[in-house]
């Protein structure tokens, strides 16, 4: 990567956005690069100067309620509740509105599965790396939905949900199975923009739990529970688009 590639980059690598690979090597370009290394620090510098000074509008608690109650229904909808929730002029609405989001993505972070451990992350996306460094994503490779979930019969003690959403952008590449947190489990590959998805599937023990999205070493997680089955979606494609797979995949299932 030349610099103007690099620091078109700064940005995701600051955000903890880009693939492994990219990340190491911006960081490898910022090492030996001073006007890449100076344009970084500059950044870095407004960052806290944002963070330190701007002003945060401070969401009603009743908007929590709202938000996650809303949560499934197209974006136009939460924004049309949004917008009767905060009687505001227009011209302020778009930053509110994504303050708020910023806020209910935060207030999301914290809301942990019950009984799941700190080290579900580092294994999810350890077993993604897995298969990004092998190539072995599927041990069954079919975008038919009717030939992949047969396939896990007798291979697991529950049946996964299956589903193509090739219509929707997300090809559904195959399966297999893994190995988290000690026990065996359903490993559904969908392709996105070119990009793998894995999704971990297996019987969750406690009750629906809202979407719940963070990073891990650069790649970013969204995991949710549904209908009797905890799901984890893992790629270096962006939190929105693993959120958008989880909120169609949670509709597919009803
Ligand atoms: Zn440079």
């Amino acid at each position: 990567m030349n610099c103007p590639g690099i620091q078109d980059r700064i940005h995701a690598y600051m955000d903890g956005e880009l693939d492994l690979v990219t990340a190491l090597g911006v960081e490898q370009h910022l090492s030996v690069c001073p006007a890449c290394r100076y344009a970084h620090a500059k950044h870095e510098v407004s960052r806290t100067i944002v963070r330190r000074h701007a002003t945060i509008y401070a969401a009603p608690p009743s908007m929590r309620t709202y938000v996650l109650a809303q949560i499934t229904p197209p974006r136009t909808l939460l924004r049309a509740t949004l917008s009767k929730l905060l009687p505001m002029s227009r011209s302020w609405f778009g930053p509110a509105l994504a303050m708020s989001v910023a806020l209910m993505s935060a207030v999301m972070a914290f809301v942990a599965a019950p009984g799941e451990s700190d080290r579900l992350p580092e294994e999810i996306v350890s077993g993604h790396v897995r298969t990004l460094i092998s190539g072995h994503f599927t041990e069954i490779a079919s975008s038919d939905q009717r030939a992949v979930k047969p396939w896990f019969d007798g291979k697991l003690d529950f049946s996964p949900p299956v589903d193509n959403l090739a219509a929707q952008g997300f090809a559904l590449v195959g399966g297999r199975l893994d190995y988290i947190k000690e026990r065996r489990v359903a490993a559904l590959v969908y392709s996105h923009r070119g990009h793998p998805i894995n999704v971990f599937v297996w019987p969750a023990a406690d009750g629906d739990i809202a979407l719940r999205s963070r990073s891990h070493k650069g790649y970013n997680l969204v995991n949710w529970t549904h209908a009797g089955m905890f799901f984890c979606a893992v790629s270096d494609l962006s939190h929105t688009e693993l959120i958008e797979l989880a909120r169609m995949l949670q509709t597919d299932i009803g």
